[in-house]
């Protein structure tokens, strides 16, 4: 089967063939077969892009979208407040039903904004068949997931035959992915954080894992001695590191993952984005926690551009476009697969549109999708070639039955924790 994306103005990501200013994008079975100013396909499907920018889908390389019943409540919580009222409060509630709408919604609304590829960092795993509901919320949206697991929120559990019993039933290669959501330096003893990684080692899968350094603390320089870099690992936030912290993980061929709104606004400290650049690391982005950001890439590149052109306005708008697209694919181990309109990798395809009243005249592609892109340019999404949303709704998708549930949901967990959800909750 074959698709044809015409007419539009194509932001490729791929530095062989740039941008077109009138391009086409053909796809064949899923995949990328050739982007160029004119392709003829007779026996496409056509999807007309005129009007339309067409650029590679967004990568979110860190999410806890187990949280999305409380959407908004922790605009202006600080960290220890979202402790008291995420981990400690409400998390304890949740049922699976509750995990499994919280993904499948959370991971819908990250398809509808242009995420095609998502890395669910789950930590709500109270009993398995909550990981398993986690797992199959992400199964039944059409996005291509990363299923992060293993860590509890600061617990010190044994977790060995629970992740090898998930890692059973998630074989590589398809949609959805597994990788191993660890407990860092600053949660668990050295010896758990070793032996955490050998079994990561052992079960082949990468591993994503929160540090700082903000207390004073040498996290990577405590890996590093203990021989537990790996390329095959995602340091999430990395604020308060030392340079040569940041150098070490650029030599092992590991990758970072800024939350800026998060970090800037819960006291985690400027975003390392200048630092990280410096130390030779391309920073990816993700969203973090939806009760205190939003759960979109726009706002989360506006926000890690302006806080880093306001330090020393070296950083380009591309380059956010970059860590949002091709950098946070590689970070996730994909960078063969998605990332890039380039051909032999997947159709991961967002169309934004480009003849909107808040950005027209679109004169600067990747300039005002950084500076002014939102949600609501987003007309329409493939993953795997697989078209998702089109004239900006998502197919196949039965969305109010969804957010009935889902309300039910925060209903049912707010009265059992005992907390409102009209904004006046303060943990
Ligand atoms: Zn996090």
């Amino acid at each position: 089967m074959r698709t044809l994306i015409t007419g539009g103005t194509v932001i490729t990501m791929d530095p062989a063939t740039g941008d077109l200013a009138h391009g086409d994008v053909l796809i064949t079975d899923g995949v990328i077969t050739e982007v160029a100013a004119r392709i003829d396909a007779p026996d496409a499907e056509v999807i007309d892009a005129s009007g339309r920018i067409v650029l590679p889908g967004f990568v979110d390389t860190h999410r806890h979208t187990w949280q999305t019943q409380f959407r908004g409540l922790g605009a202006d919580w600080t960290f220890a407040d979202y402790v008291v009222a995420i981990h400690g409060t409400v998390k304890p509630h949740y049922q699976p039903e509750d995990v499994y709408l919280a993904n499948l919604a959370g991971r819908l609304e990250a398809l509808n904004s242009g995420i095609t590829t998502m890395f669910d960092w789950f930590h709500a795993a109270r009993t398995p068949a909550h990981a398993d509901a986690a797992l199959a919320g992400l199964r039944d949206a059409p996005g291509r997931s990363i299923f992060g697991y293993g860590a509890g929120y600061r617990t010190t559990d044994h977790i060995d035959a629970e992740v090898r019993r998930v890692r059973a039933e998630v074989p590589d290669g398809g949609l959805v992915t597994m990788a191993l959501a660890m407990r860092g330096p600053g949660e668990a003893t050295m010896d758990m954080v070793v032996s955490d990684l050998k079994l990561a080692d052992e079960l082949g899968l990468r591993t994503s894992v929160h540090v700082d350094g903000l207390s004073g603390a040498r996290p990577i320089g405590e890996l590093f001695q203990h021989g537990a870099l790996r390329d095959t690992t995602t340091f999430v936030h990395a604020n308060g590191l030392d340079d040569d912290e940041l150098r070490m993980i650029a030599d092992a061929g590991a990758s970072v993952s800024i939350s800026p709104d998060v970090e800037i606004k819960m006291g985690f400290g400027w975003p390392e984005t200048g630092r990280m650049l410096a130390a030779g690391l391309r920073p990816t982005l993700s969203i973090d926690d939806c009760p205190a950001a939003g759960g979109d890439m726009f706002s989360t590149m506006r926000t890690a551009f302006a806080a880093q052109r306001g330090l020393d306005g070296g950083l380009r708008s591309r380059d956010l476009l970059e860590f949002a697209t091709v950098d946070g694919a590689e970070a996730c181990g994909l960078g063969s697969r998605t990332g890039s309109l380039t051909p032999g990798k997947d159709a991961d395809v967002v169309l934004l549109r480009a003849d909107d009243l808040s950005v027209f005249p679109f004169n600067n592609p990747a300039g005002t999708i950084v500076t002014a892109g939102h949600p609501g340019l987003v007309d329409t999404v493939l993953v795997a070639g697989r078209v998702v949303k089109r004239d900006g709704v998502l197919t196949g998708v039965d969305v109010p039955a969804l957010k009935a549930r889902l309300l039910a949901s925060r209903d049912r967990i707010a009265a059992a924790a005992g907390v409102a959800v009209d904004g006046t909750w303060r943990p």
